[in-house]
């Protein structure tokens, strides 16, 4: 008896340190998966890094996530140190998109895939895929939603509209603003929508690393300069962040009260601060992309690659780097007022309703 407990506890040890061995060398396999994200001051890119962690390691995959505080030596500095430790796959979502030629030089050498997730990488030919929303509908989503509010379609106006840019090291900004030009741009130039400032174009209404104060100070200046006597009934504002700090400015000279309603300011994100403003009414409306799904396309793109199989991708000609165009897989981003957060945001799980009110 004693010799098969025995027998058998020697087997269990052997079963047991077999599977260990096994995990080890099938966790070596895969991974470790580096994410290098640009900031943790907004709420979407928290939720990304955790969504592809999690998902990531649902497959058995390690992961090594970094933010990299909106600083691009920093980001830098973090990717190298990512190809060093030997991870396989980089995940970036980059700070400045033209920036990372070298590093990723040096990943590729080491036989390192690369997916530039959500913002493109610039100007290297190290980028392997593109995961991403159709960046382009984002802003003719937020432009509609003005058309609609200021019922432009019925010939409606002239009314008086400011623009914001995103930063200009995101490439993006530029899909965004060109996408709601697309929509607004025919008003413009028929004088139904009327630019007080005349600051159009990228290079005069850009937001350096979307930063809501640099934007609230932009707001502050065009207030007093264009509209002491004239008021504004829109913006166009390209991320939630922004939108905030273009609100606080406007509330600041009175708008937000029946004598002075607040104009339409369109935002990005769905991020809570931004859903809280508009249940208040503040804030108009928002976009909304969802960072599960994007998470879900990434790791998916990287479990194809790792296992030698073309990743899946529904665009290959919109995004090109400047030296390629990066095979890309586009989300569809969804508009998002006081009419259907509910549905959206909170049937779909992504917010527990206690969080927005
Ligand atoms: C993202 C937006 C985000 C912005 C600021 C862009 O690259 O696509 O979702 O609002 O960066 O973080």
């Amino acid at each position: 008896r004693h010799f098969l407990k025995t027998l058998l506890a020697v087997a269990m040890t052997g079963a047991l340190g077999a599977t260990s061995l096994v995990q080890v060398v099938h966790a070596q396999d895969k991974g470790p998966i580096a994410i290098s994200m640009p900031t943790k001051s907004s709420a979407r890119w928290i939720a990304d890094g955790a969504n592809m962690v999690k998902y990531f390691q649902e497959k058995g995959y390690k992961t090594d996530l970094q933010y990299a505080d909106d600083d691009i030596p920093n980001q830098l500095a973090q990717i190298e140190n990512m190809v060093t430790k030997g991870s396989k796959v980089l995940v970036i979502a980059a700070i400045d998109g033209t920036t990372l030629s070298d590093v990723l030089q040096k990943a590729a050498d080491k036989g390192v895939k690369v997916i530039a997730y959500d913002r493109l990488i610039k100007g290297s030919k190290n980028v392997d895929y593109y995961a991403t929303f159709d960046n382009f509908q984002v802003g003719v989503l937020q432009a509609a939603y003005i058309e609609k509010a200021l019922d432009l379609k019925a010939g409606k106006g002239p009314f008086n509209i400011e623009l914001f840019g995103g930063s200009p090291d995101d490439n993006n900004a530029f899909f965004f603003y060109n996408g709601a030009m697309s929509v607004l741009k025919p008003y413009i130039d028929s004088g139904k929508l009327v630019v007080r400032s005349k600051q159009m174009g990228m290079d005069k209404v850009s937001t350096l690393r979307w930063d809501g104060a640099v934007a609230q100070a932009r707001m502050d200046n065009l207030l007093s300069a264009y509209y002491t006597k004239d008021k504004v009934d829109a913006v166009l504002s390209p991320y939630d962040g922004l939108s905030i700090g273009i609100i606080s400015s406007l509330k600041g000279v009175g708008y937000g009260t029946p004598k002075l309603p607040m104009p339409v300011v369109t935002g990005q994100d769905a991020e809570v601060q931004s859903i809280k403003s508009i249940l208040k009414k503040e804030q108009t409306s928002t976009v909304f992309k969802d960072t599960r799904e994007l998470a879900k396309v990434t790791v998916a793109m990287v479990d194809a690659m790792m296992a030698g199989k073309p990743p899946e991708v529904n665009d290959t000609k919109t995004y090109n780097n400047g030296v390629k165009v990066v095979p890309s897989y586009l989300l569809k981003p969804v508009s998002v007022d006081i009419t259907n957060w509910k549905p959206v945001l909170v049937d779909s799980g992504y917010y527990k309703e206690s969080q927005l009110k």
